[in-house]
């Protein structure tokens, strides 16, 4: 039988591989995205500062100074298409001591040769600016443009938009061995086989080992771990900007930074630790806790709701890798996207597309949507909206996650969407629902019935995220879920 020729296919459904698809299907193209877990965006992609930086931190002349720049100017417009939520919040780095005072001196002429807007303020002001820091903060670099954003809506908004203009996308299928095969990339996973006039590696901690079944790698990935602290949405107003403390050889350090849904974050370590491993302990959050101490006084630990851990994906060259392969002409590596990742995704996405657009001779695809669909917030409709929409459909009245108030009707369209929720991590990830106070006790059950009556399947088989999580593996006293 013969078999269909993609023209790219791309390996790995992070915020760079959705992007990438995202920005292809602005031209004619037959492409499929192959993403191993049961979701988009499920590795570094979901666990990380959600920082979309200025740009004043990497080194000028770097692949990474280029496409951060180039992706925060770009990061408002793309969020107003895709509706995920962003906030130019602005960022301080702090510093406390003299020797403190010469960094952010050199992160400034850095900031400048970057093309990035910042200034140094002194103590008083930066007092002002935020009222809760503490007394030892002496000055800071404030770069306006720095922003918040959701990680995960931008990877779902990537990859729902590169579906509605036509790209296709497989779930649960994992990519184990890839031949070149003449002019062609003959691409085997473990449900098929598929060929392909380019490849787009974009697998993020396993980029090297994509790479290595077709040629010796010229890169390695060295995987190192950030475990964060996450307290609820308790006062909006209790740290506006972004505070981050001056970086060093090993990284930007820890910060505080608000998130888009007014949570807090503090965070991230930075250990070597295996690429699987996103293990959280009580070693590290004391560490944690003493460093974030020197930002903030009386961090309000009892607000805490949950602490996690992601992997970067180092390079060991400490810039990203975004090349089309000279021994294998047509495979595009897009490694190493370490942070600022995130904030370049536009920008990665965008170039790598029209690598390929010319390789191909793509045309232009004249029905290209560039809005998604809106993402119904009940939180900014208003009681008289909210009224009127409750009398039109009762679903949106049902309340099922109290703490973050999600409805049944919000559910029932993040599932039959375009890269729609299909898990209860995926329900999360999309509305919120399980992000709150009691961390899903109340709603999961609810949300379980919701996507077992929408997918038509038995509830025994709904999975918290990937295969072998079901939620309700084992019966119990009284329980009678499965008919
Ligand atoms: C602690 C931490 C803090 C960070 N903070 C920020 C920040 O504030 N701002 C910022 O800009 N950046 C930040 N980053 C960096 C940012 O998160 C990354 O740059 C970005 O998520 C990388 O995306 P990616 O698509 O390359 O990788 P990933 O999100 O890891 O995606 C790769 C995908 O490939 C899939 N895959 C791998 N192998 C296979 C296979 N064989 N078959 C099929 N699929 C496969 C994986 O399942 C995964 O979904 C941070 C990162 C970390 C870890």
């Amino acid at each position: 039988m013969n078999k269909k020729i993609y023209d790219v296919i791309i390996v790995g459904g992070g915020v760079i591989g959705c992007s990438i698809a995202r920005y292809l299907s602005r031209y004619k193209v037959n492409g499929l995205l192959i993403e191993k877990h049961s979701d988009v965006g499920e590795e570094t992609s979901c666990a990380n500062s959600a920082i979309v930086h200025s740009g004043y931190d990497p080194l000028p002349n770097t692949r990474k100074a280029y496409f951060n720049v180039k992706g925060n100017k770009m990061m408002e417009e793309v969020c107003k298409e895709l509706h995920v939520p962003f906030i130019r919040n602005g960022s301080l780095t702090i510093g406390f001591n003299e020797e403190d005072r010469k960094t952010i001196e050199n992160l400034f002429s850095r900031a400048k040769s970057n093309g990035v807007d910042a200034r140094i303020v002194e103590k008083e002001e930066l007092h002002e600016m935020e009222p809760s820091l503490n007394d030892e903060c002496l000055c800071a670099l404030y770069c306006k443009n720095s922003g918040i954003v959701s990680p995960f809506e931008l990877t779902i908004g990537f990859m729902e938009n590169a579906m509605d203009n036509g790209f296709e996308l497989n779930l649960n299928e994992k990519v184990e061995k890839i031949i070149k095969n003449n002019e062609l990339f003959e691409v085997i996973t473990n449900k098929g086989e598929y060929l392909s006039k380019t490849l787009v590696n974009a697998a993020g901690l396993y980029s090297d080992e994509i790479l290595s079944n077709l040629e010796k790698p010229s890169f390695k990935i060295n995987a190192r771990k950030g475990e964060y602290i996450l307290l609820d949405h308790f006062n909006n107003d209790w740290c506006k900007h972004t505070l981050f403390m001056c970086p060093t050889k090993v990284g930007k350090g820890v910060l505080i930074s608000p998130t888009t849904s007014f949570n807090y974050i503090i965070g991230p370590s930075n250990d070597s630790s295996s690429k699987e491993d996103t293990s959280t302990d009580t070693s590290t959050m004391s560490i944690l806790k003493e460093t974030a101490a020197k930002l903030i006084k009386n961090i309000p630990y009892s607000e805490v709701i949950r602490t996690f851990a992601g992997v970067r994906a180092n390079p060991d060259n400490d810039d990203f890798i975004i090349e089309e392969s000279k021994t294998n002409p047509g495979l595009f590596n897009v490694a190493g996207i370490m942070s600022p990742g995130l904030a370049s995704s536009p920008a990665i996405g965008e170039y790598v597309s029209d690598l390929i657009k010319e390789k191909l001779k793509l045309e232009k695809n004249n029905n290209y949507k560039s809005k998604r669909k809106e993402v119904l917030s009940l939180n900014s409709l208003g009681i008289d909206k909210y009224n009127e929409l409750v009398k039109k459909c009762p679903a949106y009245g049902h309340m099922i996650c109290r703490c973050e108030k999600v409805s049944e009707g919000q559910i029932i369209d993040a599932i039959h969407r375009n890269c729609g929720a299909k898990t209860v991590k995926g329900v999360k990830k999309r509305l919120r629902a399980g992000f709150g106070k009691c961390q899903g006790s109340f709603c999961e059950e609810e949300v379980c019935k919701i996507l077992a009556r929408e997918l038509n399947v038995p509830l025994s088989s709904i999975l918290y995220k990937d295969e072998g999580s079901e939620v309700f593996k084992y019966k119990s006293k009284g329980n009678n879920y499965d008919e």
